[in-house]
């Protein structure tokens, strides 16, 4: 996991509060840090008051909805185009740790844990009733700082309640963020001064730390879009099921951020600062677990070929050595393998050598399966994952591989990366810059998705084979939604898979798209039936492998290539679009079969 090391400030916490502990671990009232830096764990970095109302920004860091900088219109960005996602600002972090610098408005939610703890707070340290102070004004504790805003030392008195005494002078305003030299008189007698004050926040703080996933402190806090705090390991394995929060079960859009999301310094801070121990102990729970659920970390590899992420890949199995594996998928919890593409051309691949499959693959999900009674069988497994290859082994025949996961970049990033592309665009002296001849590098992303969305529509016009009821029953209609639109059409399009594979290795929707325009602008200048290439030209890609038939050789470079290829080309898709039919065909017989049988074995018992 990407546990991220604890910012400076908390790492300071963090040893000044471990000193205090290893003195004296039994006595918990004891204060492990000084009043200012409790108190400064709920204070506005901007207004240097109790936080109102906290975001989360998402570089990790918290300010009052009301310190937020200026909001302007975010420009350049045409994906995603949610009305939440048009305004943004220059966050005061920016260039720092995690801060990217700009932020999207919508990216910021109110932190709801955050709030709760600021009201703990106020409840515990506001209503703490008659103090001796009152009575005696002479009595208590004289604080004496340098203030960030004021030239001259500060000080004050601040009765017998220290947390008591510095929150009410953060609640006043008089005490900044940033103080300095803090000193506090008389300086024997400081930890009386913290009283039970401390004991009751502590437990009150505590009450609200428990993730909602694990019912533990939690550890690596992650806030979501709708402002609620979890575990990140939590969030992982919530992300495994479902895309759902836990508590308010809106979208989390989440799945590929996980691991790299900063995490929210406040509540990483109050909670190291305030249970230093208990997160000790938890976090070296954690790290077994980790290690444990990196282990799993290997799947059978099924080397055939492509596959991709949202999509179908439809398998008859008949080699021994994949019986053997897809009966053990069967068997396992999760019921999932990784499909690999074949080396056609005995590729050097680092850290594989010239393995005999492509490094990176999809993970897919076994949705159907059928047994057929000489132990060959059907499966229709969907594209779950994509991942690459770290190492691999043999068992039994097949591939095992160690994989790790390849991801999208954070939306955030994504934004960034549109915008830095096509701002040059708009800096050319032609302003009217015609789309079909411009770099894809250079479209916006909504463009580029409207160039492969035009394409789609025109080929279904002109009849393409390709595009074949058939052939959109098995992989559905063109998606509407950018992001997986390019998984749509990487196996749909005929197209060399050497391309395709291509696709597997992008981190982001606009590197995707910017490839499927290509391929666009390809197709429709013929230039790749001309191409020499050793790969095999397919549409059906699954099939090609998996039931042995080959689609149409690769044409020839000849000078007749292009007419040849054509010809090709409509002899050659036909057929495939038959071939899906019947093994449509051929795995509802045979699950027809299999029921029946099933009620003939249930009439029998008796
Ligand atoms: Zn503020
Ligand atoms: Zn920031
Ligand atoms: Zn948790
Ligand atoms: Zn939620």
């Amino acid at each position: 996991t990407a546990s991220s090391p604890p910012p400076p400030q908390a790492r300071e916490i963090l040893s000044a509060a471990a000193t205090a502990l290893n003195s004296d671990e039994t006595d918990d009232n004891q204060l492990p840090l000084p009043a200012h830096s409790v108190i400064r764990l709920i204070q506005c970095p901007r207004c240097s008051l109790p936080l109102r109302t906290p975001l989360r920004l998402p570089c990790g860091n918290t300010v009052c909805k009301s310190c937020l900088p200026p909001i302007r219109q975010r420009t350049g960005i045409t994906y995603p185009a949610n009305d939440e996602r048009k305004e943004g600002f220059t966050c005061y972090w920016g260039g720092k740790d995690t801060c990217s610098g700009e932020h999207c408005l919508g990216d910021c939610g109110t932190d709801v844990l955050l709030s709760k703890l600021v009201d703990v707070f106020e409840e515990v340290l506001a209503n703490r009733g008659a103090t001796p102070d009152t009575v005696d004004p002479d009595a208590g504790f004289s604080l004496t700082w340098r203030s960030s805003l004021e030239s001259t030392p500060m000080n004050a008195r601040i009765g017998c309640d220290l947390l008591g005494g510095v929150y009410d002078l953060v609640k006043q305003g008089r005490f900044d963020y940033n103080a300095s030299d803090v000193g506090y008189a008389p300086e024997d007698s400081v930890q009386q001064g913290v009283g039970q004050s401390f004991g009751r926040l502590r437990e009150a703080v505590r009450n609200e730390l428990d993730c909602q996933v694990c019912y533990s402190l939690i550890l690596d806090p992650l806030t979501t879009c709708c402002g609620h705090t979890f575990c990140r390991g939590c969030v992982a394995m919530v992300l495994d099921h479902s895309d759902l929060c836990p508590l308010c079960r809106r979208k989390l859009n989440m799945s590929s951020t996980v691991r790299s999301e900063p995490i929210n310094n406040r509540v990483s801070e109050l909670v190291e600062a305030l249970f230093p121990a208990q997160i000790g102990t938890r976090r070296e729970g954690y790290t077994e677990d980790a290690t444990r659920e990196d282990k799993e970390r290997t799947i059978p590899l099924f080397v055939s070929s492509l596959s991709f992420p949202t999509m179908p890949t439809f398998l008859h199995i008949f080699e021994p050595r994949y019986r053997t594996m897809i009966q053990r998928v069967m068997r396992s919890r999760d019921k999932k393998f990784g499909m690999v593409m074949y080396n056609r051309s005995g590729r050097l691949q680092q850290g594989l050598g010239r393995a005999q499959f492509m490094q990176y693959g999809t993970v897919l999900l076994v949705e159907r399966f059928e047994l057929l009674p000489d132990g060959r069988s059907l499966v229709i497994a969907s594209g779950v994952s994509r991942f690459k290859v770290i190492s691999f082994e043999m068992l039994d025949g097949y591939h095992v591989g160690r994989i790790q996961r390849v991801d999208d970049i954070p939306i955030s990033e994504e934004e960034r990366q549109e915008s830095l592309e096509t701002s040059t665009t708009s800096e050319l002296p032609s302003p009217s810059v015609d789309a079909a001849s411009t770099a894809p590098e250079r479209l916006p992303t909504q463009q580029l998705f409207q160039i492969a969305l035009d394409f789609v529509e025109k080929n279904r016009r002109e009849g393409a084979t390709w595009l074949h009821q058939r052939v959109l029953l098995a992989y559905g209609e063109a998606p509407t939604d950018p992001a997986l639109f390019p998984w749509w059409f990487a196996s749909v399009l005929p197209l060399w898979e050497d391309e395709k594979y291509h696709l597997l290795s992008t981190t982001s929707v606009r590197e995707r798209l910017k490839m499927v325009v290509r391929w666009v602008r390809k197709s429709e200048s013929r230039e790749w039936y001309l191409s020499p290439s050793t790969g095999v030209f397919t549409s059906f890609t699954p099939f090609s492998m998996s039931v042995s038939i080959s689609f149409g050789s690769a044409p020839s470079p000849a000078s007749d290539g292009r007419h040849r290829a054509q010809n090709e080309e409509s002899e050659a898709y036909i057929p495939q679009t038959l071939v899906l039919g019947i093994f449509l065909a051929l795995f509802a017989t045979q699950m027809a079969i299999n029921v029946v049988q099933i009620r003939r074995a249930r009439r029998r018992e008796p």
